[in-house]
């Protein structure tokens, strides 16, 4: 779901999903609610091309809830317990997954690039880059499809497609 300086901004506000960046602020905006269809009506382009940038890069945030950290304990073969005590971090009342220092996500192989635990991965990041942050305006997603790579590119995602990763969680 996305880490910076490394990689530019979006992803990374993206992943911090708070309020001290202003495009990831996590953007908890809907695009604009009217009759009429949205711009990206035609559908958009995605294919992942699991560069891992999404991943990485300068500090935010993988909001997870306690469904999500048991899946991703149960694909690690370990304790709930131990998975939170190792992975997870209490951001005020919420919970998000730890990160090295250089804000790389601890679930992300520093070796292979690759997310340990992708069959599990949380809806944050399953949803990349359908996020509203990324969709309210073009704008948005033209800065998107500067930090990822996959964005943009590759299969086309219907409207309703969109639609239903949109409304798994706003981000
Ligand atoms: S192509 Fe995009 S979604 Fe896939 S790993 Fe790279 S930055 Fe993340």
């Amino acid at each position: 779901m996305a880490k910076n300086d490394k990689k530019s901004s979006k992803l990374k506000r993206a992943k911090r999903g708070d309020d001290s960046t202003p495009k990831k602020k996590q953007s908890r905006v809907k695009a604009k609610v009217t009759n009429d269809e949205p711009w990206y009506a035609d559908g958009l382009r995605f294919t992942c091309t699991q560069c891992g940038d999404c991943c990485s890069g300068e500090p935010g945030y993988v909001w997870v809830d306690q469904s999500e950290i048991d899946a991703m304990a149960s694909v690690m073969g370990i304790e709930v317990e131990e998975f939170e005590h190792k992975f997870v971090r209490q951001v005020g009342i919420d919970r998000s997954l730890v990160e090295y220092p250089d804000g790389d996500c601890i679930l992300l192989d520093p070796q292979t690039r690759r997310c340990t635990v992708y069959e599990a991965r949380p809806i944050q990041c399953r949803t990349w880059p359908f996020w509203d942050s990324n969709l309210n305006r073009k704008k948005d997603w033209n800065e998107t499809c500067q930090v990822c790579p996959g964005a943009g590119s590759g299969r086309l995602y219907s409207l309703e497609e969109i639609e239903h990763a949109r409304s798994k969680k706003s981000v």
